[in-house]
């Protein structure tokens, strides 16, 4: 098959990283065939400046490894050289070309292909192939472009040329195949529409809907990869608006409707912290995406609840999680963290006050308040009084504030349960 070659005219040159031209110079200084390929091109023909470089090339990872002194081979899925370059690391994956199975959707006779799960997912593709093959196995067009440095032009397998020019994002071949073959291409396809401007090629986004819940079958591991390329790269609003509409929310999260408040408020301010090089993380994210999931799980008469039922509820609020995404342990915990902290701050005592101020996730657990409260979830002024609390001093504070009430203790389960005052949900 032969590519359609135009010169990439309005690519600025200035933006290509030195180094990966280097590696694709060296391998063919070496006698192989080598290109840019994927996001980075994409990226440059859209004006954007790339957030890696990608080579693809027709020497195995093992001539790889000849042709540079430092080289890595990483991936189990597949082999892939990272190959450091003066300090930056290249990606060189060997041509590669979709498996004769995956041609063959799993039929109701029984038969399916060696390569593809019972759900028609494909679970091995590490056969080498030639370079229109590696291009159709792609999964856009746009992301199907093979950039020529050494004389600025453009190799185009699959009309993405054209796609760059409409801004499209059109999947690659028969489009309910290629998303059942490998779902996680339904999300990476409303990530690339939300993050470039592109808008979904009308038979790519009608193979959504019939194909979506397959996601379920996806390994959750691979989910929460996806889960913070989605929604933690400065984009998460949009992405999640194309997920909504997609249907995709009910599917990604045990409780979705009633936490698209407080989470789209979280992405908004994951996105502008982004946009302004801020540190962000998925726990808090989390904390968001779950909290009336949590709610849901305390017993129902709130007032009453202790650490412990607090505990319990986000333990479960979590494992109905981990059925679509794996939430990595680290982050439970500060999830978790942040929502048992939600009840301090209505006990406005001296005591817990200063400890609250003192405690590790003070700031996560003050910044989901203020969420809480954007949100109708807690009272403005519980809001207003903890921002004003962390301008005055320690003294100050602790004069306006009422030592420790005393409490009556209650006997319950046969052991002391110290009262909450309020469980700062209402
Ligand atoms: P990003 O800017 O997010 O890195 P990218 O397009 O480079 O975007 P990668 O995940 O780095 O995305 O993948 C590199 C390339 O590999 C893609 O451009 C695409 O050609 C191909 N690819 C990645 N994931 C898939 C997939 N699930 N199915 C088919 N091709 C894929
Ligand atoms: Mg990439």
């Amino acid at each position: 098959m032969l590519p359609v070659r135009t010169t990439a005219s309005a690519l600025n040159r200035a933006l290509v990283s030195a180094n990966a031209v280097a590696v694709v110079e060296a391998l063919r200084d070496a006698g192989f065939d080598a290109y840019l390929v994927g996001g980075c091109v994409r990226d440059l023909l859209l004006g954007r400046t790339p957030k890696d470089f990608d080579v693809a090339t027709d020497a195995t990872p093992e001539d790889v490894r000849g042709v540079f002194p430092r080289v890595r081979l990483v991936g189990r899925r597949f082999r892939i050289a990272h190959v450091r370059m003066r300090g930056e690391v290249i990606e060189v994956s060997t041509f590669r070309r979709a498996q004769d199975g995956d041609d063959t959707p799993p039929s109701r006779n029984g038969y399916r292909s060696a390569h593809l799960s019972e759900h028609g997912i494909i679970l091995h593709d590490n056969a080498y192939g030639a370079i229109d093959e590696d291009a159709l196995r792609r999964d856009f067009t746009v992301n199907a472009l093979y950039y020529d440095p050494a004389d600025n032009s453009v190799l185009d397998y699959c009309d993405g040329m054209a796609d760059i020019v409409g801004r499209t994002l059109r999947i690659i071949g028969d489009p309910a195949r290629r998303f059942r073959e490998d779902p996680v291409r339904i999300l990476r396809a409303l990530r690339f529409a939300a993050k470039l401007g592109l808008h979904l090629h009308p038979a790519t986004e009608a193979a959504i809907a019939p194909t979506r819940e397959m996601l379920t079958a996806v390994p959750p591991a691979r989910l929460f990869d996806e889960f913070i390329k989605l929604f933690m790269q400065g984009h998460g609003e949009q992405t999640f608006d194309l997920a909504a509409k997609h249907g995709l929310v009910e599917i990604l999260f045990p409780r979705p409707p009633q936490g698209e408040a407080i989470a789209r408020l979280a992405l908004a301010s994951t996105d502008e912290r982004i946009a302004v090089d801020k540190p962000v993380t998925p726990g808090f994210l989390l904390a968001a995406f779950l909290w009336h999931e949590y709610l849901h799980r305390l017993p129902q008469d709130a007032g009453r609840t202790n650490g412990e039922d607090r505990e319990q509820a986000a333990c479960a609020a979590l494992a109905a999680q981990q059925q679509t995404i794996a939430v990595p342990r680290r982050h439970g915990y500060f999830a978790r963290d942040v929502w048992c902290l939600q009840p301090r701050f209505a006990q406005l005592t001296q005591r817990n006050v200063a400890a609250l101020l003192e405690h590790r996730r003070f700031r996560a657990a003050y910044d989901f308040l203020m969420l809480r409260v954007a949100s109708d979830d807690a009272p403005a002024e519980l809001g207003r009084w903890w921002t004003e609390a962390q301008a005055v001093d320690a003294d100050e504070l602790a004069r306006d504030l009422p030592a420790e009430p005393r409490r009556r203790r209650r006997r319950r389960h046969g052991k002391h349960r110290a009262p909450v005052l309020n469980q700062g949900v209402a």
